[in-house]
């Protein structure tokens, strides 16, 4: 999103404008047309300095008349707009800054929502890897390898544990043994193998 941002941790304490990339460069194309990159065309030339933020790849704008000689109760994009663009801005309303408290309090409080969301989700997804083959799987894998053969069957078995740490079937081990020591996610990746066998 766009938008005007203080984040301690990225910008010290600066008011920055974070520019939605796509949106921005879009402007530029319509409205100015040369073709060039809009930061390095437009922007750092018009005195704007370009803001990292982190490693991610978004960064941040300060600048006269975007965050620098500006009253914050009025902030508009009326100066990145003209540099940009060309032509005078025309925002009449005010943007908000979006304030990112960066405090151990707030950091830890943001730590525990995200862990309250997503803790769940992956636990889910961590247990589903582990999770043995259904009945109803192996039944259907006995089907298929009476249908299809052992020699194809131990191709297409040796094929789907690469990589899991699933063994390869034992030469003495009956076929249904070693489809027990299948994973839910690698029997049914053997499943379609076979199916299209
Ligand atoms: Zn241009």
């Amino acid at each position: 999103m766009s938008g005007f941002a203080r984040d301690t941790k990225y910008y010290g304490d600066r008011l920055v404008y974070e520019p939605l990339e796509s949106k921005w460069a879009g402007y530029h194309a319509r409205h100015c047309g040369c073709g060039q990159d809009w930061i390095t065309a437009h922007v750092v030339p018009a005195g704007f300095t370009v803001i990292p933020r982190g490693k991610s790849g978004y960064y941040g704008l300060v600048g006269p008349g975007l965050t620098e000689g500006v009253d914050e109760s009025v902030l508009t994009t009326n100066a990145l707009w003209e540099a940009v663009t060309g032509k005078p801005g025309t925002q009449t309303w005010y943007e908000s800054v979006n304030v990112t408290c960066r405090s151990p309090e707030a950091e830890a409080a943001r730590k525990a929502e995200n862990e309250r969301i997503y803790g769940p989700r992956r636990e889910r997804a961590e247990k589903a890897k582990n999770e043995l083959a259904t009945a109803a799987q192996l039944k259907y894998l006995a089907t298929l390898t009476e249908k299809v053969g052992k020699e194809r069957f131990d191709a297409e078995f040796a094929e789907a544990v690469k990589g899991t740490g699933i063994e390869p079937r034992a030469p003495r081990e009956r076929t249904a043994t070693a489809s027990k020591r299948l994973t839910k996610a690698v029997a049914r990746k053997l499943i379609s193998a076979l199916v299209g066998a």
